[in-house]
């Protein structure tokens, strides 16, 4: 009984003191943008000449006091982000992330050598891995991640989410860190948001055909599974370019795309980074109504996809 007691209690306390520790400097961050889930991100610009921690590592910020903060799937509850100002005690501003709950995929009718790959191609997994890592740590000055309004790279019925526990041919495995969305193969997948091409491979053992696009400040999204590319390292992708057609590559079972984001080594959701899906009326060829209650940049951003879905619909992809 007891301890049920103590774990109401602790939260409440903890949150009061720290308010009244921020009291001090409440105004030095402004959120710009703020999905405060596991998985989540924020947006934001330091109002101060400080600097930031947050779960113990130093955040950058860039020229305009922009920085940005990734919440890992694990990451929930109060959590502090650290404003560090010369000759001044340090100043906490309390965020709350939120809880989600992660449902169990199973998936069947996996090639085994991709659940469990034999001991020869281990090298080769390895080798991939490292070669996906150090695409994924380029450090640019893009700011596409804090300037432009993410539009779904393709449009379509969404078969896999963020977080889930998954089994492959029964056998648990990492969880699922994309968003996965049937669609027919070879249909064009345009760039969600503009950035530079870090990684294009034709055949990498799990992902198969894989992009990866740095969108700046260590933000990158994935893209895999393709059946072909249409890029190569080095190359500056423009929001709205093609950088290849979806596919059936790798452990897959199907025809879909795979789209993951990372800010660092952190795994964030890409879901969250654009519209929901159903509210485009993607497979309906009425009239599709502005959702309610939304930000006027949520609003923005909307009508920013739906002008995409309806341009490519015409164009026939
Ligand atoms: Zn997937």
């Amino acid at each position: 009984m007891m301890k049920i007691n103590l774990l109401r209690i602790v939260p409440f306390f903890m949150v009061f003191i720290t308010l009244f520790l921020n009291t001090i400097n409440a105004s030095a961050i402004k959120e710009i943008k703020a999905e405060l889930v596991s998985g989540g991100h924020l947006i934001g610009q330091l109002q101060v000449s400080a600097a930031l921690r947050f779960n113990g590592k130093m955040i950058p910020t860039d020229e305009t006091g922009y920085f940005q903060l990734g919440f890992s799937r694990e990451l929930a509850g109060l959590h502090e982000i650290e404003v560090i100002t010369p000759d001044q005690p340090i100043s906490y501003y309390p965020i709350w992330i939120d809880v989600r709950e992660f449902n169990v995929q199973r998936v069947n009718g996996v090639d085994q050598a991709k659940v469990t790959p034999p001991k020869s191609l281990q090298a080769r997994i390895e080798r991939e891995y490292f070669l996906v890592k150090a695409a994924k740590e380029k450090q640019t000055s893009i700011a596409a991640w804090r300037e432009e309004s993410f539009v779904w790279p393709i449009f379509g019925r969404i078969t896999g989410v963020y977080g889930s526990q998954r089994f492959y041919n029964g056998i648990p495995g990492s969880p699922h860190w994309g968003v996965d969305m049937a669609a027919r193969q070879g249909t064009p997948i345009y760039a969600p948001a503009s950035g530079l091409v870090t990684l294009a491979e034709n055949d990498l053992y799990f992902s198969g055909g894989t992009v990866i696009l740095d969108h700046g400040n260590g933000l990158t999204s994935s893209f895999l599974h393709l059946s072909k590319l249409n890029v190569e390292p080095g190359l500056y992708l423009k929001q709205g370019e093609i950088l290849g057609f979806v596919g059936s590559t790798g452990r897959s079972t199907g025809p879909h795309l795979d789209w993951r984001m990372n800010l660092g080594d952190t795994r964030i959701d890409a879901q969250l980074w654009v519209p929901n899906m159903d509210s485009l009326c993607v497979f309906s060829t009425k009239a599709c109504p502005t959702p309610k209650n939304i930000s006027q940049q949520e609003e923005l951003q909307w009508l920013h996809n739906r002008k995409a879905f309806l341009a490519r619909s015409l164009s026939g992809s």
